[in-house]
């Protein structure tokens, strides 16, 4: 585990060459939900605060966080099932997401990776309500041990859930990406697909406002619809801008943007940033470009047109177009 102060962010742990980071907002939930859990199983069972309850509800809290890891991580797998390299996966709260090296080619790629997370959630929490009915047939007395059935009930609560609200069609949940994917198979225009989803993730938000103010008005949804509803009418927009660039950037050419670059430029540039240079071609786009600047985390790329070494291109001059 490894604090990194300037991000907040916790270094987990590495699945399957993929860097898995949490932040400290995550720690304090999961806190928060203990003490939840513990007094809500209190109320139920009314046994009193004893080491099991505490002990289980603890448990209950941190296999709620690992099932929104096993979501973020059913997206990567797929991912990676297609193709597409996953560096890490950031569970920060808010800005919960898969590093995709690149975005998905295809509107199946699109459905099946976003359909991944939810769809992974939901067959837990099947098998979770299986078992509970199942072994409270054949398993007589085990749910007199109550905390058991707490904990597989309160997990399934929290898979179905992660998994309905990842359905709801707008962004940033995996139901807007499935919906996008879907229109853009019909259009075949995905930024008209964009616009679409923006417009029925409002109406998603919408109809969260009304259910929590007539249905379930209290602290927590009232809290939870303050934070979300102004994330869905933002994503929406970003990720139609993200559309916007990305397109204006394929079309440009590092050629028509870079400045031209001297030996010695390179040789100062290497010796001052202590890295090695990496290189385009003057052909590339810009967005090629950038993504290899991402990939490598540089701030400067080096041009070479037919072997020879021709100019230069800064992250600021990318963001300028
Ligand atoms: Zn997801």
């Amino acid at each position: 585990m490894l604090f990194n102060i300037k991000n907040q962010t916790i270094k987990l742990c590495r699945i399957k060459g993929i860097q898995i980071y949490t932040d400290l907002v995550y720690f304090m939930l999961v806190s928060f939900l203990s003490i939840i859990f513990v007094r809500q199983s209190n109320l139920i069972l009314k046994t009193g605060i004893s080491f099991p309850l505490v002990a289980s509800s603890i448990l209950t809290a941190i296999l709620c966080f690992v099932s929104l890891l096993i979501h973020e991580l059913a997206h990567a797998l797929r991912a990676i099932n297609i193709g597409i390299s996953v560096k890490r996966i950031n569970l920060v709260f808010l800005k919960q997401a898969i590093d995709l090296e690149e975005l998905p080619r295809s509107p199946k790629e699109e459905f099946t990776v976003a359909m991944a997370g939810p769809l992974i959630n939901l067959i837990i929490a099947i098998i979770l309500y299986g078992v509970m009915i199942i072994s409270a047939k054949f398993v007589p007395g085990l749910y007199q041990q109550h905390l058991i059935l707490l904990t597989l009930f309160y997990l399934a609560i929290a898979n179905t859930l992660i998994a309905s609200f990842n359905f709801l069609p707008g962004f940033p949940m995996d139901g807007g990406r499935m919906l996008r994917s879907a229109i853009w198979t019909i259009n075949k225009n995905k930024m008209k697909a964009t616009e679409i989803v923006i417009w029925t993730g409002r109406i998603a938000a919408i109809f969260i406002v009304m259910t929590i103010l007539l249905r379930i008005p209290n602290l927590a949804t009232i809290i939870f619809m303050i934070v979300v509803v102004p994330l869905i009418f933002y994503a929406g927009p970003a990720e139609l801008r993200l559309l916007q660039t990305r397109g204006k950037l394929e079309l440009a050419k590092v050629s028509d943007f870079m400045k031209t670059t001297t030996q010695d430029y390179l040789e100062s540039w290497q010796t001052e940033h202590l890295k090695v240079a990496i290189y385009c071609e003057a052909n590339d786009s810009l967005w090629s470009a950038w993504q290899t600047m991402r990939q490598k985390k540089v701030g400067r790329i080096f041009v070479k047109q037919r072997g020879q070494l021709v100019g230069s291109i800064s992250i600021v001059q990318i963001y300028k177009v």
